[in-house]
């Protein structure tokens, strides 16, 4: 039972040394360590269960006798999981689960943190600490193209989640489609679950990776899971198709087909060679981008990552460029499981030391092993950020009434328009003309793809903005305004 069952709707301010935002493996990580350190912490999480997007675990209602079979490293989580419970049964953790943070802000010396509970939103819950660590995660980087609005195109990563947390297939003959290594991951894990794969469509080639041979040799590990990865596919009888892309959708109720286009360097069609593959379902993600709403909304400093999306700027403890604020994992740009839980505990090891003001001997070694992997790993992260960074003739996909803002139903003409014919120069200008952006995700679908149409160069790899991290009740930011009423 989340402990959100237990809050009463408007907690008074609990003060922790520690709040950790995100029990994904970087916040858990993060959280445990400290809590062997002697602090007192606070881990917020949206989600129910700990574990993220990685240990997704099946919801409790369906039982699950083997939650271990589509992970890999499980131990590895159950080990964090038991020095959670025993941290919490201790009182050294308190586990907020079901608590999305919609803001932070600085109150005197310390962090205010204002979260939405329940399944509707409607509960609240505040709460001051010393020190914050963001370890908010990412989420999927869509492209849009002809008939991606259709019934039956899901996310890749989120085709994942779906098995990962209910157990089901998207569908039964499903193409996985778009660009970055989490695609392998996604088409191994459906045929596994027993869907037909018939093709997975990669808009990059994995030829680029042998560039970097250095990067490669010193982390071994990523190789491998590339090698056991390729076996895989191989076995399900997965053809892997390089340098192409979905460019239409087929279907008139749900899909039917897709059609695969080859693509030239920059990532623009080649006329005339689109081919036709039946399926019931695309699975399609063009890697991820990291979750940056509540850091920015702090002020803290951002640089434009080799995938071309906004990562926080970190220094070796993992600070960000606010004094009090440290971070961990996706937000400092992708990088994988194992770059997570290295810079959780990094990260942890780094506030220890500044609440205690100083380091014992046993955690600056451990330190410096901790920093030599995330520079190895985050290596391994930049290499593969630039392999799958889209190609700017990505646009070309779109045909005029191609949406590319779902909530607001704004197509790809009525962007273009507003460049070509009314002067909008910035995303900014795009949204006020089209209302692009506007809708319930809040642009975190669309910014990416609007900014490219506006094709404003001082915008690549600038954060979005948003002051509330997610959907909040009015009456909630009522009372966050007025806390003395609630
Ligand atoms: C949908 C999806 C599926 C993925 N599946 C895989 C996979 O199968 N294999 C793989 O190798 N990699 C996968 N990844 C990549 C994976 O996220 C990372 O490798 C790894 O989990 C990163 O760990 P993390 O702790 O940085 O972030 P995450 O695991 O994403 O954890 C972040 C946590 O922060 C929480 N959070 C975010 N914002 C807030 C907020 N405002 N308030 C409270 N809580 C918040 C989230 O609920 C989440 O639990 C997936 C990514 C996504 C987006």
């Amino acid at each position: 039972m989340p402990d959100s069952a237990a809050e009463p709707p408007h907690p008074a301010p609990h003060f922790t040394g520690l709040a950790v935002v995100g029990a994904g493996p970087a916040g858990l990580a993060a959280a445990v360590t400290a809590a062997d350190g002697g602090l007192d912490v606070v881990l917020l999480d949206a989600a129910d269960e700990p574990g993220g997007q990685y240990y997704r675990s099946p919801a409790p209602g369906l039982r699950a006798t083997r939650p271990e079979a589509l992970h890999h490293g499980w131990a590895r989580f159950a080990g964090l999981t038991a020095r959670l419970a025993r941290h919490r049964d201790a009182g050294r953790i308190r586990h907020l689960a079901g608590h999305q943070v919609w803001a932070v802000e600085r109150t005197g010396a310390d962090w205010t943190l204002h979260a939405v509970t329940g399944p509707d939103g409607e509960g609240a819950a505040t709460l001051r600490a010393r020190r914050l660590l963001i370890a908010t995660g990412s989420h999927e980087r869509q492209l849009p193209f002809p008939g991606w609005t259709l019934p039956g195109v899901v996310g890749a990563a989120g085709a994942q989640a779906m098995l990962k947390s209910g157990l089901v297939l998207p569908g039964q003959r499903v193409v996985v489609a778009g660009s970055g290594p989490l695609l392998q991951a996604v088409a191994v894990s459906l045929a596994a679950a027993g869907a037909r794969v018939p093709a997975l469509v990669e808009a990059a080639g994995y030829g680029a990776y042998g560039r970097a041979p250095r990067v490669l040799a010193a982390d071994p590990g990523r190789l491998r899971e590339g090698i056991r990865h390729s076996a895989a596919l191989a076995g399900h009888r997965v053809r892997v198709l390089t340098h192409r892309a979905v460019t239409a959708v087929h279907g008139t109720e749900r899909v039917e087909g897709v059609t695969v286009s080859r693509l030239d360097r920059d990532w623009r069609p080649l006329p005339g060679t689109g081919r036709r593959i039946d399926c019931d379902t695309l699975a399609v993600g063009h890697g991820l981008v990291p979750q940056l709403d509540l850091a920015v909304g702090l002020g803290c400093g951002t640089r434009c990552g080799a995938d071309g999306s906004a990562a926080l700027v970190l220094d070796e403890s993992l600070r960000t460029t606010v004094p009090g604020v440290w971070a961990a994992g996706e937000p400092g740009g992708i990088g994988g499981v194992h770059l997570a839980l290295a810079e959780g505990e990094l990260a942890a090891l780094a506030v220890t030391e500044d609440a205690r003001g100083g380091t014992r001997g046993r955690d600056a070694r451990r330190m410096t092993v901790l920093r030599r992997a995330r520079r190895r790993m985050r290596a391994f992260a930049g290499l593969m950020g630039a392999v799958h960074r889209p190609g700017p003739g990505w646009t070309g996909w779109l045909a005029a009434d191609t949406e590319v803002c779902r909530c607001e139903e704004v197509t790809a003409g009525a962007i273009r328009t507003a460049v070509d014919d009314l002067g909008a120069g910035d995303s900014r200008t795009v949204k006020l003309l089209t209302r692009a952006g506007m809708g319930w995700c809040q642009g975190r679908t669309c910014g990416f793809p609007v900014r490219e149409l506006a094709g404003c160069a001082a915008e690549a790899g600038a954060p979005d903005r948003r002051p509330l991290a997610c959907p909040v009740p009015l009456a909630t930011l009522a009372r966050a305004a007025r806390p003395e009423d609630g």
